[in-house]
């Protein structure tokens, strides 16, 4: 039985800013923080094989996607290191997985959780068939698309009811209460691997209770950018319709397809 491990940084406890959620001159002990994104890591991965994985891939999803400290994790599991690659945030995952854990994932953008946003900071919002949708649920759609269900996610507690909204009563870690985006009261790394273990093998256990996430086809997506240049940019890629000043669809026929063309627009919108 094999477990996909999606990790972001920004719903890791402790981190509270951008500061420290990368290396550079600007950073805030990167080092610290990309060891607490790690122990959460490694933490899922323990659960997943206690509830009997048998296989276990762990994929970078946060930044350059060159944080997770591969030599703390469990011998046993490998890990998708590095970027730029076709599937991003799930890249490697297929329907050979039988469940999908987003770790330190972060709320969708305008919502009031802890540096929330959507793929990249150009993003007002994106939409699937009028539904509002942040990374979790673009990512949570992709998994569907191979049959494989979300069946825990760990976060702010903002992502926690993002993710209850969209995928139901899945397993959820909260570890830490947003109070702005800038600031959160925060559980104690030794506590949230704790809960992240023992969520994680409950989770694989009652893996047959969840869902994948499947919107409905062909899928229409709306993107709302912040400003009207980056709607121009996003325009170079002609399977864009500009639907509005600020706004540019397009319909998918899977999410596989929305996925990667969303991404392209992304960086495109800030050319
Ligand atoms: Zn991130």
């Amino acid at each position: 039985m094999r477990v996909y491990i999606s990790v972001d940084m920004e719903g890791i406890s402790g981190i509270v800013h951008w500061k420290q959620t990368g290396p550079g001159e600007d950073a805030e002990d990167y080092e610290q923080y990309r060891r607490l994104m790690t122990g959460d890591t490694s933490a899922a991965v323990e659960g997943a094989f206690a509830g009997g994985a048998t296989a276990v891939l762990v994929n970078d999803a946060h930044g350059a996607m060159r944080n997770v400290v591969l030599t703390d994790l469990d011998p046993r599991v490998e890990l998708v290191s590095g970027s730029p690659k076709p599937l991003s945030m799930v890249e490697g995952l297929d329907s050979t997985f039988q469940a999908v854990f987003l770790v330190g994932y972060h709320s969708r953008a305008g919502t009031p959780g802890i540096l929330n946003h959507t793929y990249s900071g150009a993003l007002v919002d994106c939409r699937f068939n009028g539904q509002s949708v942040g990374e979790l649920g673009l990512n949570a759609a992709v998994a569907g698309h191979f049959g494989v269900p979300v069946v825990l996610v760990t976060g702010d507690d903002v992502l926690v009811a993002e993710a209850r909204g969209l995928l139901g009563e899945i397993q959820a870690v909260t570890v830490k209460q947003a109070l702005g985006r800038y600031a959160a009261r925060c559980v104690h790394p030794q506590r949230t691997g704790q809960l992240i273990r023992t969520a994680a093998q409950d989770a694989v256990q009652n893996r047959q209770r969840f869902n994948p996430y499947r919107p409905v086809l062909p899928l229409k997506v709306d993107l709302e950018f912040h400003d009207t240049g980056q709607a121009d940019g996003a325009c170079l890629l002609p399977v864009l319709e500009r639907t509005g000043n600020r706004t540019v669809s397009f319909t998918a026929p899977d999410p596989v397809w929305a996925y990667r063309i969303t991404r392209v627009a992304l960086r495109l919108s800030a050319t």
